[in-house]
């Protein structure tokens, strides 16, 4: 439709187009007419002229001969001819002027319309035309009219001319009646010469009248000649005019065919214009029929199908109104199912909450019963564990008899190591003894094993010599992460290995390295759910006084407190934590602890013998999710070379050392030997090292004692006193001990030395044996216990 319509609308324009092209041309013949009749007009303007010249020229005969009717009632036909000339111009102006407001633009956009309009405005031209056809006409009657007139005026003209050959004949015979006058009185001479005779007596009188009358004849005949010429004159005027009348006359006519024509070829043109425009109009018409047909056509292709549209629509609708009436309710809907949702998923939320509440009182409950079953294991298998390591013998140990080595090992029982002394074995259990090509990675594994409090140690047992390292060792320090204290101690004399165990060598690390290397990729992986923050501090106790390894003042004496806030923790003001996040952070700052240990001393060996190192490791944990929190210790002790001095006479500081070392591993001894027989009293104040470990020691802590020996012959004796003292602490666990027993049972360093010797030999004065103790609970234990005696029997 829009298509058709745009084509309807080129169509118009153009048939506009046309109309005003028709317009136009009309306009042209218009305006030829109008010059045509401007050109009539002033060929009518030079007649009027000539007539009016003429008009003048009779008007001035008539002065001469005065005015007649005939040339009144031209004039007045003049005057008439004027007026309607006049009225003819208005005609015709009235003419353009319609023709201009048909060339007005038609406006309307519908053809019909502009038919219609078309039409009436045809109707009214053939109206106009036919009015001026009609004034045309009436010219022709007043032309007509006026030719009549002007015959009538011709005829008065020659009853005038008649008139004035009347008035020449008269004037002629009065100057013939006058001449015959003349001759008659010239033809009486006689009675002239009477007269003379009588004239002699009248001819003065006669003389006078003679020339009177002749004079007077002179004149007349003057006149005469006068008369004639002027006729003759008007005469020839007359001919003249008459002439110029008929030349008028034929130029009136002239026009009058012209105009005649003129009017015809006009009358033509309008007619051939008309039909031009009829054809036009009826060519627009058919056309406009034609696209008119179309547009039905294509009115009614919509019609059939809009028809066919109807369903769709009415289907359509019906969706929308559904969809609406869907979109009406939706909010209500979607507020009410939001309202649901937010109650289920509140109502689930609170499920979950009430589960997590569950879940987390069930594994606080876990890890409490955990926790208690740690204790009861840890209460059973004691949370203090002892460990034997001999060294190789080395080419620092001589040569000789003196570097031979004294220490065999049971091929059946890795806790058991035989001592020759003095040409006597004695034979000791401990937790776990590692011959000396035990590597520092299975010690690693052995020390993790102590950590897992037992479970490991099965391992141990059913899997022995496998070197379980990482996995036990993982457990260790899970253990540390979980938020125990644990305390390493490397116990012996100077020389055995303590550093070598604990520190170890760049090539081959220790226990430190390695337990720190673990702790810190066993907290990347719980980095999930768990945060954890390492720091390290790094102190020596050397002659009872504490030294921070790490500050900037490392020969500061430092004080062990109580913290303030009652908890009754111990902490130590000033000493320096690090917070270490790699292994590069540890070598840091074990670099920068050793260069501050040797900057204080002349003889780094001999002092670091003197002196405990302690590395500390405070390990602390955020869960997450419960917002559990944790603190565990990892207690580092490279402790002083336990040989005994007293015995060589060393004086002075030597000796005040001496005293000092003597002094502080007595106390972790008693401090130990008291825990393990849970006395109500642990003697921790005894020492600066048992106070400062404290909460390492106690409680649910765990501690290994790594009893460090030499196997060469000539340290047995020092050997001897150390495994006495690593059997002693171990065996303490095995027995329900009374608190008098106690003090009896445990010796002190100097009491190690006085009892040196094997203990078979001091069994029934003081040195407690694990195997005389064994508590029937444990059948494990008791068991090996069991194959110790079954040995020390055979070994007599
Ligand atoms: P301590 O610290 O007890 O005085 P060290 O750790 O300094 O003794 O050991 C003394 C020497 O023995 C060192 O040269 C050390 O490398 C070596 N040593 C100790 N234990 C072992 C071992 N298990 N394997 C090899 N060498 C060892
Ligand atoms: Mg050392």
């Amino acid at each position: 439709v829009m298509a058709s319509m745009a084509h309807l609308q080129e169509e118009k324009l153009r048939l506009q187009e046309e109309l005003l092209g028709l317009q136009e041309k009309l306009a042209a013949q218009e305006s030829d007419e109008l010059s045509h009749s401007l050109h009539l007009q002033g060929q009518v303007e030079t007649l009027k002229a000539k007539l009016l010249e003429q008009a003048q020229e009779i008007s001035r005969l008539r002065s001469e001969l005065g005015g007649t009717d005939a040339e009144k009632h031209r004039d007045l036909l003049a005057a008439e001819n004027e007026r309607l000339r006049r009225e003819m111009k208005a005609c015709e102006g009235e003419l353009r002027e319609l023709r201009r407001q048909q060339q007005t633009p038609c406006q309307d956009c519908t053809h019909l319309q502009e038919n219609t309009e078309l039409r009436e405005r045809l109707s009214q031209l053939q109206r106009e035309a036919e009015e001026t056809r009609a004034k045309l006409a009436e010219l022709d009657l007043e032309v007509q009219q006026k030719t009549n007139r002007l015959a009538e005026v011709e005829l008065r003209l020659k009853d005038s001319l008649a008139e004035r050959a009347e008035e020449e004949e008269r004037l002629s015979r009065r100057l013939r009646d006058s001449q015959e006058t003349i001759a008659s009185l010239k033809s009486q001479p006689q009675q002239i010469k009477y007269i003379i005779k009588t004239v002699e007596v009248e001819s003065a009188k006669a003389k006078q009248a003679l020339c009177e009358s002749q004079s007077r004849n002179q004149y007349l005949q003057e006149q005469v000649g006068m008369q004639r010429q002027v006729l003759k004159e008007m005469e020839q005027q007359l001919q003249s005019s008459q002439k110029t009348v008929a030349q008028l006359r034929a130029q009136i006519t002239m026009y009058e065919a012209e105009l005649e024509r003129a009017h015809g070829q006009m009358l033509e043109e309008m007619q051939a214009m008309e039909e031009e425009k009829n054809h036009a109009i009826e060519e627009a018409f058919s056309r406009a029929q034609v696209e008119m047909k179309a547009v039905h056509e294509n009115l009614a292709g919509v019609r059939t199908n809009l028809l066919t549209l109807q369903p769709a629509l009415r289907t359509l609708t019906h969706d929308y109104n559904s969809l609406k009436r869907q979109v009406r309710n939706f909010p209500l809907l979607l507020q009410e199912t939001l309202r649901s949702a937010r109650a289920e998923i509140g109502q689930a939320i609170e499920e979950v909450h009430n589960t997590n509440q569950e879940l987390l009182r069930k594994y606080r409950r876990e890890l409490q019963l955990r926790k208690k079953c740690h204790n009861e294991l840890v209460r059973l298998k004691g949370n203090i564990r002892v460990f034997g390591r001999v060294r190789p013998i080395m080419k620092e140990d001589g040569e000789g008899p003196e570097a031979a080595n004294a220490v065999t090992f049971d091929a059946e029982d890795d806790a058991v190591l035989h001592l020759l002394h003095k040409g006597k074995q004695v034979s000791f259990e401990l937790d776990k003894v590692f011959p000396p090509q035990a590597s520092q990675e299975e010690v690693g594994a052995a020390v993790h094993a102590a950590g897992m409090s037992g479970g490991c140690n099965h391992l141990l047992l059913t899997l022995p010599g496998t070197p379980q390292v990482f996995q036990e060792v993982q457990a260790l320090v899970t253990s540390c992460i979980d938020g125990y204290n644990v305390c390493i101690f490397a116990y012996g004399q100077t020389g055995a290995g303590k550093t070598y165990t604990m520190e170890g060598t760049a090539a081959n690390p220790g226990i430190n390295q390695r337990a720190l290397q673990l702790l810190f990729s066993e907290v990347r992986g719980k980095a999930a759910d768990w945060d954890y923050a390492i720091s390290v501090s790094a102190a020596e106790i050397y002659n009872e006084a504490l030294r921070d390894l790490l500050g900037k003042e490392p020969q500061e004496k430092l004080e062990i407190k109580l913290c303030p806030d009652g908890s009754g923790q111990l902490y130590v003001p000033g000493l320096t934590e690090f917070r270490v996040q790699s292994v590069e952070d540890i070598n840091k700052v074990f670099e920068f602890g050793h260069i501050n240990r040797a900057t204080e001393c002349t003889n780094l060996n001999e002092h670091s013998s003197r002196s405990h190192a302690l590395l500390i490791v405070t390990v602390r944990g955020l869960d997450r999710s419960t917002g559990l929190r944790t603190t565990g210790k990892l207690n580092l002790v490279d402790l002083a070379g336990s040989e005994r001095v007293g015995r060589s006479g060393a004086e002075g500081s030597r000796l005040r050392e001496a005293q000092h070392i003597n002094k502080s591993l007595s106390a972790l001894g008693d401090v130990i030997y008291a825990l393990r027989s849970r006395q109500g009293h642990v003697p921790f104040r005894n020492s600066k090292l048992t106070y400062l470990l404290q909460d390492s020691l106690s409680g649910d802590s765990k501690t290994l004692m790594m009893v460090q020996v030499s196997p060469a012959e000539k340290n047995t004796s020092e050997t001897l006193c150390s495994l006495k003292f690593a059997e002693r602490v171990r065996s303490v666990e095995l027995g329900p001990v009374s608190r008098k027993a106690e003090l009896a049972f445990w010796p002190s360093q100097e009491q190690l030395e006085v009892t040196e010797g094997p203990p078979g030999d001091s069994a029934g004065t003081a040195a407690p044996s694990g195997r005389s103790h064994t508590s029937p609970s444990t059948g494990q234990l008791s068991s090996r216990a069991a194959s110790i005696r079954r040995k020390l029997q055979t070994s007599g």
